[in-house]
């Protein structure tokens, strides 16, 4: 066996993973190369309860599942950080900052991480009180109150989302006008429990143990106000870090890389699955089955490239 592998994963959440399993199967020499822990979004998931065959698991303990399962088929993990990548060409160079890697097929499955506020506070409270999934976290703010940073389609269905919830949903949102739908909009205009904060920014957040209060800045008038809060959630977009990849890989206009059903880029051998991808819905499940195509279609370029 040479030390070129015929297929280096980038990320090792379901996607990857999955991945892994299909490739080894398929007898190519594969390798997955993870900054951090295996499992990827769902690491950080308290509870997943739409992943076909479990009717509720704990999101690390579906990530070590997962984990076990590639392991227990010696697909080898390297956990390293990648650097740059230079895909183009019959071999592609996965640079990392320890060591570098040569791959006939890469498959890109590293996620796409939700956008922060880079605001006082934020970090420190992450977990307690500070969330970026309303749809993970918000039935733990049941009767309370809580504010939304955002004004895409994701906050204003979320506010939606939490106004049945909580007990107060205060929406900031940086403009006087939101970038969502106009029908998401009107449906938010309408609901007693949410109360607009327009023009405005979330400057800090306060709190020690749990989060108590939001400082709010008008960006008109400078005004600075404190509101009483439960829960924070970010909702100010999302995605994936592609700045390592040097090449020219084509991505929409939201940063996602363009796949084709085959999980195909623009790159030939160069493929990418999950929540990096411009794909309709961003879900475990769908991931594993990006994943499973992918590394099918590996195989065949890989069986290809061999007779050239
Ligand atoms: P998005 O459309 O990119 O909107 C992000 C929002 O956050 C914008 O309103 C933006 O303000 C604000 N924002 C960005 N950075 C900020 C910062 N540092 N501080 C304060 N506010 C900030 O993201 P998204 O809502 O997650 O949606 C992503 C994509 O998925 C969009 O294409 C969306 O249409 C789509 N989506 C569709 C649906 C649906 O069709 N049902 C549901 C969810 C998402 P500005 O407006 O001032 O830039």
């Amino acid at each position: 066996m040479d030390n070129i592998y015929d297929v280096l994963i980038i990320g090792g959440g379901p996607g990857g993973m999955t991945a892994g399993i299909y490739a080894k199967r398929a007898g190519l020499n594969v390798a997955i190369i993870e900054k951090g822990m295996p499992g990827g979004a769902i690491a950080n998931t308290p509870e997943v309860s739409n992943y076909t065959g479990y009717t509720k698991i704990n999101g690390i303990d579906l990530a070590t599942k997962m984990f076990e399962h590639t392991s227990s088929l010696d697909v080898p993990f390297i956990f390293e950080e990648v650097k740059t990548m230079k895909l183009s060409g019959d071999i592609k160079k996965v640079v990392c900052y320890e060591n570098t890697y040569e791959a006939r097929t890469v498959i890109l499955a590293f996620g796409a991480s939700v956008r922060k506020l880079n605001v006082e506070g934020e970090h420190n409270l992450l977990g307690k009180g500070v969330s970026y999934c309303a749809t993970c976290d918000g039935a733990l703010y049941k009767g309370e109150n809580v504010a939304l940073v955002g004004g895409g389609n994701t906050a204003l269905e979320d506010a939606l989302y939490l106004a049945n919830l909580a007990k107060k949903v205060y929406l900031i949102h940086r403009r006087d006008e939101f970038r969502g739908e106009a029908y998401l909009s009107s449906q938010v205009k309408e609901k007693d429990n949410i109360e607009l904060v327009l023009n405005s920014v979330v400057s800090r957040v306060n709190g020690k143990d749990k989060i108590e209060s939001v400082e709010i800045t008008n960006k008109e008038t400078k005004e600075v106000k404190t509101i009483s809060v439960d829960g924070l959630f970010v909702c100010i977009g999302r995605g994936p870090d592609t700045d390592m990849i040097e090449d020219e890989i084509e991505k929409d206009g939201s940063g996602y890389i363009v796949t084709d059903e085959n999980m195909k880029t623009n790159i030939p051998g160069v493929f990418a699955v999950g929540d990096i991808r411009n794909t309709v819905l961003r879900q475990i499940v769908t991931a594993c089955g990006d994943g499973a195509i992918a590394a099918t279609k590996a195989f065949e370029y890989v069986l290809a490239a061999r007779k050239r």
